[in-house]
């Protein structure tokens, strides 16, 4: 007992001098973007795996991970005809993946949706069907059958990966006539634009040309710390959700009306209306104010920028003015505050701020420009 007590007070003292160094990097580990002027910002990663189908962990591991990442939506999709580890894991019912991890995330925030993944061979190829019933139902000999058998269960379906060279040698997403015929029907709903770690800007014009909701995932298999190398300061791509409320329902409504914004290897990927909402949200004014040389004020306006959000913008200057201490194009700092000095050529009251957000896109290499305005008392 006594042995125990010094033993505890010993990793008290380290865990206290190890919240010192690393309390910062910890916390920051936590994926953080701010909600719109009028919704939720759901942090979400759709499209994960377990042992349950060709992952390597159970899925508690699923949770903690999402848990260390502020992630607040997770679906463990696991492939419904593609069961390596059957063997080990006879696996009959297809719920089992998603019971499990219910159950290990009861009693935190982390909302855990009932999905699995329609793998079949291009065309249609893999898809995602989120918010349904009973997994097991999904296993028909047709795939649009397991379509329709989603569907009338209430599901949001998306084409995984439709860039994968697995299944396409070219790389380039492109829409097939069973593609089309399932978007006819209700039976595609979004698309990847981004999977683990690959970008599909083809699949980005599918989902514009189309109305599929965009969406970007990790497709993890393994761990999430060695895939996106999270110590080395890398993230998991997330599909940032616009709900209006925090539950499974605003989830739903949100992906089905298309409220999304894809989170990738710091860029940007979503529609226009909800990208520059979502900058704009993550970039305010803190103060400004014209500097003073030698007891002279001059026309160089201070102007200090708070980024409230993890991703690091990379801008390039639109505005009227000139900046006295940036090129035009430069970087804003994740959860900073940055002093931007504009060279504004006479004392003005009020003046905009304009930026192209470079690591934004909204259409095929298309970005998004912003405004910022600044109001000097
Ligand atoms: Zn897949
Ligand atoms: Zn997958």
């Amino acid at each position: 007992m006594n042995f125990f007590k010094t033993k505890l007070k010993y990793l008290l003292a380290i865990s206290f001098v190890a919240l010192q160094f690393f309390g910062q990097a910890q916390t920051s580990r936590k994926i953080r973007f701010p909600n719109l002027p009028n919704y939720l910002t759901l942090v979400t990663d759709l499209h994960q795996h377990s042992v349950f189908s060709d992952g390597s962990v159970w899925p508690d591991i699923r949770v903690e991970e999402a848990i260390f990442d502020g992630v607040d939506v997770i679906s463990l999709t696991e492939h419904l005809e593609y069961q390596p580890h059957q063997q080990d894991i006879p696996n009959k019912d297809r719920n089992r993946s998603y019971d499990l991890a219910k159950a290990y995330a009861e009693g935190t925030d982390l909302i855990v949706i009932r999905g699995a993944e329609i793998t079949r061979n291009l065309p249609p190829g893999h898809s995602n069907a989120l918010f349904i019933q009973d997994a097991n139902k999904l296993i028909k000999e047709n795939a649009i059958d397991a379509f329709r058998e989603a569907k009338n269960q209430g599901a949001f379906i998306f084409w995984n990966h439709p860039n994968w060279i697995g299944q396409n040698r070219l790389g380039i997403s492109q829409l097939s006539s069973l593609h089309q015929q399932l978007i006819d029907e209700g039976l595609l709903n979004g698309i990847e634009v981004t999977n683990e770690n690959t970008f599909a800007e083809q699949a980005l014009e599918i989902a514009n040309q189309n109305n599929l909701t965009i969406m970007g995932t990790s497709d993890v298999h393994g761990l999430i710390d060695w895939l996106f190398d999270i110590p080395g300061g890398g993230h998991r791509p997330v599909t940032l959700v616009f709900a209006k409320e925090r539950s499974e329902d605003g989830v739903k409504d949100a992906l089905f009306r298309g409220r999304t914004v894809v989170w990738y290897q710091n860029n940007l990927i979503g529609q226009e209306q909800y990208l520059v909402p979502l900058i704009q949200s993550s970039l305010t004014m803190d103060s400004v104010y014209y500097e003073t040389y030698d007891g002279q004020i001059t026309q160089v306006a201070n102007v200090r920028i708070t980024n409230s959000s993890d991703a690091t913008y990379v801008l390039s200057n639109e505005s009227d003015f000139s900046l006295y201490t940036k090129q035009h194009v430069f970087t804003i700092d994740p959860n900073t505050t940055t002093t931007l000095m504009i060279k504004t050529g006479a004392f003005l009251d009020h003046f905009d701020l304009q930026f192209q957000v470079l690591n934004a896109t909204f259409a095929y290499r298309k970005h998004p420009t912003i405004t910022i305005p600044v109001i000097l008392n």
